[in-house]
């Protein structure tokens, strides 16, 4: 893994945390993003090198609605920039972590994502992003 890629917070309402998080950062989102596949409505926010991804869910059954339902608004997980998205599973599937997706999926802002299952990594979900060229 090369660095972190993003943070990713789960909110209730994207227009409300949208107007937030710009009041916090002094600066507004750069994008709006839908990922159908997974059910979430994505802002990005640039903070001098890093990035913050807020999601909102867009329906019941996504994987935002759920942890919201459990968890509440917060963080949800951390991206990490990989070079070789595939080689990075097949080295973490071999040290004992839990893959969810391990075929890599079209996740926001022109990426290929996996997830780990936060039960393998102390509670924390973890994404894998490669960016696609
Ligand atoms: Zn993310």
């Amino acid at each position: 893994m090369r660095k972190i890629e993003h943070i990713g917070i789960a909110v209730k309402s994207l227009e409300n945390a949208n107007d937030l998080f710009a009041k916090l950062f002094g600066q507004s989102h750069y994008k709006i993003e839908d990922v159908l596949t997974e059910g979430v409505k994505t802002s990005f926010f640039q903070v001098g090198p890093n990035k913050i991804e807020l999601l909102e869910a867009t329906n019941p059954e996504s994987p935002i609605a759920k942890f919201i339902e459990k968890k509440g608004e917060g963080i949800h997980h951390i991206a990490f920039d990989v070079e070789d998205i595939e080689a990075e599973i097949q080295r973490l599937k071999t040290e004992g972590f839990t893959v969810l997706n391990e075929i890599p999926k079209k996740g926001a802002d022109n990426k290929m994502v996996c997830f780990l299952h936060p039960k393998s990594t102390n509670g924390v979900l973890v994404e894998l992003c490669q960016e696609i060229k």
